[in-house]
């Protein structure tokens, strides 16, 4: 093709023009963004679809005593061999929302309204779920996995009625139990329990005025739900197992934490697992079912959006992220 003197020309005074183009003002610095993207992604387990809905993230100084049984120096290393800085901490939260075709169901709720406006890292399910196009009226279920505030608080709104107000909310029978309990919340010392009691009855007590369908381990909760018993977290803590035709993911809860440190390093003790021999001993055998079954986990303090698989290392697992699906 030959270019023709005319082109040619025209081409010459287009790049003549080209600088006082140039030095008009519209060609002015893009504004940097303000804010992240937000934060949900959608996957099927066989004809249902998951929708992981991120509440954010808390990052906090490393102390001493975050592992009971390892010295923050050690911890430090752990940190800078995964090539995260040293001496913080940083903890993810991300809820389910499943659609099973029948039902609209949440699993897990987040840090609530209060801490969105205290903390403003986290606390961000309900914008995030309303980014995603859910409106919380159209949620059928909502099913607790335990009852720490990172995942009962967002059961309810700024002004303390139910977040969701036509939805069924299913707590795990031995976790209610517990937490419901006089003798119980007389008995516990340190700030840490007796907030935590204080916090469970603000919540069912006031809140949900205890309308709650207390559930066993080994049933369906929800259509292709399996509540499975992953004690030691806390006494009644609950993990999932979601299946539908040949699809299948275990939905973990908090059997660990981010597994950067605790899949590596499964006999970790955080201060935060109720019992700390129980908990680790369900991660091992958590973990090990996961690697011979080969079985895809969601885990909701995961880096978000926290899909993956376990492989076994060396006495610890290692976490391969599940690649992020552009398409459904
Ligand atoms: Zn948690």
């Amino acid at each position: 093709m030959e270019i023709s003197r005319r082109d040619a020309l025209a081409g010459a005074a287009a790049v003549a023009a080209a600088p006082l183009l140039a030095a008009t003002p519209a060609r002015a610095a893009a504004p940097a963004a303000d804010k992240q993207a937000p934060s949900f992604y959608r996957y099927k387990v066989g004809d249902i679809q998951v929708t992981v809905v991120s509440d954010g993230r808390f990052t906090f100084p490393l102390q001493d005593s975050f592992i009971t049984n390892a010295k923050k120096e050690e911890v430090n290393a752990v940190l800078e061999n995964a090539f995260l800085p040293r001496d913080i901490f940083t903890i993810y939260f991300a809820p389910l929302v499943i659609n099973t075709g029948g039902k609209l169901v949440v699993i897990d709720t987040g840090n609530g309204p209060v801490a969105r406006q205290k903390v403003k890292t986290n606390g961000a399910f309900a914008e995030n779920m309303a980014a995603a196009g859910f409106d919380p009226n159209a949620v059928d279920m909502v099913v607790i996995s335990h009852f720490h505030t990172d995942h009962v608080n967002g059961l309810l709104s700024a002004d303390g009625t139910p977040a969701f107000p036509n939805a069924e909310v299913l707590v795990p029978a031995t976790e209610w139990k517990f937490w419901m309990d006089d003798g119980e919340m007389s008995r516990a010392s340190g700030e840490r329990m007796t907030g935590l009691f204080k916090n469970n009855r603000n919540i069912f007590d006031a809140g949900l005025k205890r309308k709650v369908t207390p559930y066993e381990w080994g049933k369906e909760v929800a259509p292709g739900l399996l509540a499975v018993e992953s004690v030691g977290h806390t006494p009644g803590h609950t993990s999932y197992v979601l299946s539908s035709g040949s699809g299948k993911v275990f939905i973990q809860s908090d059997v660990t934490n981010n597994p950067c440190l605790f899949a590596t390093h499964p006999g970790w003790h955080a201060f935060f697992d109720q019992d700390a021999d129980v908990a680790e001993k369900t991660r091992r055998r958590v973990y090990d079912m996961l690697v011979a079954e080969k079985l895809q986990v969601q885990g909701f303090h995961y880096p978000f959006p926290g899909l993956g698989n376990i492989e076994k290392d060396g006495d610890g697992y290692r976490v391969v992220p599940a690649p992020w699906n552009p398409t459904i």
